[in-house]
């Protein structure tokens, strides 16, 4: 039996597919969703909505795929205000406002602007607003390393950050099943993941040419970017009758991943950031920041990137730490003893980074 009654915050992300129908924005749709959360009221709700993109390109009967990467932000910039246009008509019925965030990876790699952002939310879900997130893929690009480029692992990098309870993944498949639905007809759909292992993750994107199966491993790294959050997954068909109050219920619709220990807030951070650059560092410093000592510079060997200090770098591809150092003021440092460090940089700082700054991705 599922209990989700503890559930305060919610993130429900719809993907383009369920927001379609004939190849069109189904405006029909959104207002039924809108009617879904407006008859929840003692939680709080945030949507990430994909379908910019989409719509943009319908709007401008584009047709096929918008594979140029250009072409993709015009697209994002015509459809995104559709898209909203449709979401806030849709909860004003109920006399609900809704608000539109746009987030890039930057935004959320930098803790000054995450903290900001989580701080703009929480007003916007005091004042009993519902946030509307997309990516801001008119100024995101793949090509330039700012992208995330698909919602789900954005909507569980969304939930993280603002402590959600519960993500709901709606989509055009109804759950994970124990073997391809398309290749083997007595798949099994799954009510309960405890954990996403990495032969589920190998075995999804080989499904991945697969219709309908294609998305589920960005569901299954979401799932788990969730999971460290401390957040229950949901992934089910978004065209199921009444299906976020149903969910909310406790119903046994679609697959629900269990969450793990939650970690804090600032390893959460550190771990799902783009790194900035990396050090590398020789094998005593490996060993001691292993055994939860400070990173100094003596162990250093090389360092590469351009980075700030407070940037999140990889250390030897298996520690994120944030430095304290910009890369510039490390390499004057490679190899030097901290007593050094006030000579050579001009200030007291005595470690680049100390153990809780630091991540081990293979722990
Ligand atoms: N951000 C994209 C859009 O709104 C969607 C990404 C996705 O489908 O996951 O068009």
């Amino acid at each position: 039996m599922r209990d989700f009654s503890e559930v305060r915050r919610v993130i429900i992300k719809v993907g383009t597919n369920v927001l379609t129908r004939d190849d069109q924005l189904d405006e029909g749709y959104i207002e039924s969703l809108a009617a879904q959360v407006a008859a929840i009221g003692d939680r709080e709700m945030c949507i990430v909505s994909s379908g910019a993109i989409g719509f943009g390109a319908r709007a401008m009967a584009i047709r096929g795929a918008v594979q140029d990467v250009v072409l993709r932000q015009a697209c994002a910039a015509v459809g995104q205000p559709l898209l909203m246009q449709a979401y806030r008509s849709a909860f004003g019925a109920h006399g609900i406002n809704s608000a539109q965030v746009l987030i890039t990876r930057e935004v959320l790699d930098n803790r000054a602007s995450y903290v900001r952002l989580r701080n703009a939310v929480e007003r916007l879900l005091e004042l009993g607003t519902i946030p509307i997130f997309n990516e801001n893929d008119s100024v995101a690009t793949a090509e330039i390393g700012t992208a995330f480029g698909d919602n789900d692992q954005l909507s569980a990098l969304v939930a993280s950050k603002v402590d959600a309870e519960l993500l709901i993944l709606l989509s055009d498949i109804d759950g994970y099943y124990d073997r391809d639905p398309r290749r083997h007809r007595d798949a099994v759909r799954l009510e309960r993941v405890d954990a996403v292992s990495d032969e589920m993750i190998a075995e999804a994107g080989r499904a991945g040419s697969l219709v309908g199966t294609g998305g589920m491993t960005t569901k299954l790294k979401a799932v788990r970017i969730a999971a460290e959050g401390g957040c229950r997954v949901v992934l089910a068909h978004g065209r199921e009758n009444n299906v976020v109050p149903r969910i909310l219920a406790g119903d046994p619709i679609g697959t629900v991943f269990a969450a793990h220990r939650k970690l804090r807030n600032r390893t959460r951070w550190i771990l799902h950031s783009e790194p900035k650059g990396a050090i590398h560092v020789d094998d005593g410093a490996l060993a001691a920041i292993r055994r939860r000592n400070s990173l100094l510079p003596t162990g250093i060997t090389s360092v590469s990137g351009l980075f700030a200090a407070g940037d999140v770098v990889l250390v030897n591809e298996v520690v994120k730490l944030v430095s304290g150092f910009s890369s510039r003021e490390l390499e004057s440092l490679i190899g030097r003893h901290s007593s050094e460090i006030a000579s050579i940089v001009g200030d007291n700082r005595k470690a680049i980074a100390r153990p809780e700054d630091m991540v081990f991705l293979d722990e």
